[in-house]
């Protein structure tokens, strides 16, 4: 691997990428899932139960005026993201920072943060206000309503990615010809016009990889990012891109973005029956009362959590999927095993992780397993 400019001179030597690392910062990132939508839904409940969110409700106005309710749905979103602030940092930045899985400093970090908070809190704040809008204007017949809200903003969201994501990271054309070689021959030898090859400069801020194929009016754009392409031989890249082309024909995009809009229909069926049936719990007015957002928040999170159990189910299956296509078309076992063994070192994931773990947090399939089902892909018993 290629040794990369640190932001700061002060960052710690990364710990050495051991097994007993992996299944440490395995067991991290389970801690994280599991204890982080705790502290979420308990927080949430208590804000409800204690009376403060129909406090806070009355303190702005009594919630009856659109500008009252938005000024609720803001107060409450910045002072949740505020409250987990600390959180983030202790479980999220630190650890990552000291097994050099991140790059940045403290003060970059935080502004990362920032940009990533005010995105993320002003698209729940959008599903917050359409949803109440629904519930206060039809309180029973709340589906067609709800159906458009959830559909605007997935698919604004989706137009909107390509842009956003070149506003928070640094996008260019590659600077060799090697890329745009390999991908150009990868492209041709599936079929598929390729628009544009592009290289995503994450290096400054972690040493994970990551690669994608955008769908465009004008064709399919790949892009890169360049810690993935500091250590990846030839062959390894052709891996690569074959298995982000095979996600891109299969459409997994849409059937992900499909997925999340199903996800998003059963959370507010949940949330309307819940708020429908606790009525005037701690001072709430019924299901279109801005106060209880915050038990919309929480009902969201646990349906959520469910479902992902479903979701993460689809997206392994779509990385086996994908695993498959691509071998296919290479042929290279090997070259998939590099690739796979250099992610889960950049990534610090455990290659062998318990099947029980892999159910219940994990969206792709662990490296051993993977491989496994590539090599029966080549001897045809798959
Ligand atoms: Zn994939």
């Amino acid at each position: 691997m290629t040794t990369l400019p640190q932001t700061a001179p002060t960052a710690p030597a990364p710990t050495a990428v051991t097994p007993e690392a992996q299944r440490d910062h395995q067991r991290l990132k389970t801690t994280r899932a599991t204890l982080l939508p705790l502290v979420n839904v308990t927080l949430n409940l208590l804000l409800v139960g204690s009376g403060g969110a129909a406090g806070l409700r009355e303190a702005l106005g009594g919630g009856d005026a659109f500008l009252e309710r938005a000024a609720f749905v803001g107060v409450y979103s910045l002072g949740l993201s505020l409250t987990f602030l600390p959180l983030s940092y202790a479980l999220g930045y630190l650890p990552d920072r000291r097994a050099g899985l991140l790059r940045l400093s403290p003060g970059k970090w935080l502004g990362k943060w920032g940009q990533r908070t005010l995105i993320g809190d002003t698209v729940s704040a959008g599903i917050y206000l359409g949803l109440n809008t629904v519930f206060r204007a039809a309180p029973t017949a709340w589906l067609p309503g709800a159906a458009g809200v959830i559909t605007a903003l997935l698919g604004g969201l989706a137009l909107a990615q390509p842009w956003l994501s070149r506003r928070l990271t640094r996008i260019e054309p590659p600077k060799d010809a090697r890329v745009e070689r390999i991908a150009g021959e990868v492209f041709a030898q599936a079929g598929v016009r390729l628009r544009q090859v592009s290289v995503a400069h994450v290096s400054g801020d972690t040493r994970m990889s990551n690669a994608f194929v955008q769908p465009g009016p004008r064709g399919a754009e790949l892009i890169l990012s360049d810690t993935l392409l500091a250590g990846a031989d030839d062959d390894a890249l052709r891996f690569v891109i074959a298995h982000e082309l095979a996600h891109f024909r299969r459409r997994d995009l849409w059937r992900l973005l499909g997925w999340q809009w199903l996800s998003l229909m059963t959370m507010v069926g949940a949330a309307a029956t819940l708020l429908g049936a606790l009525g005037g719990w701690a001072g709430l007015q019924g299901a279109g009362d801005i106060a209880a957002i915050p038990l919309l928040a929480a009902t969201f999170m646990v349906a959520q959590k469910a479902l992902d159990l479903l979701g993460n189910a689809l997206k392994r299956h779509m990385e086996y999927r994908a695993d498959a296509d691509a071998l296919r078309l290479t042929g290279d076992l090997d070259a998939m095993r590099r690739v796979l063994e250099r992610l889960g070192h950049d990534n610090l994931s455990d290659p062998n992780v318990s099947r029980l773990t892999e159910v219940l947090f994990h969206d792709h399939p662990s490296t051993a397993r993977r491989l496994a089902a590539g090599a029966a892909v080549l001897t045809g018993r798959a």
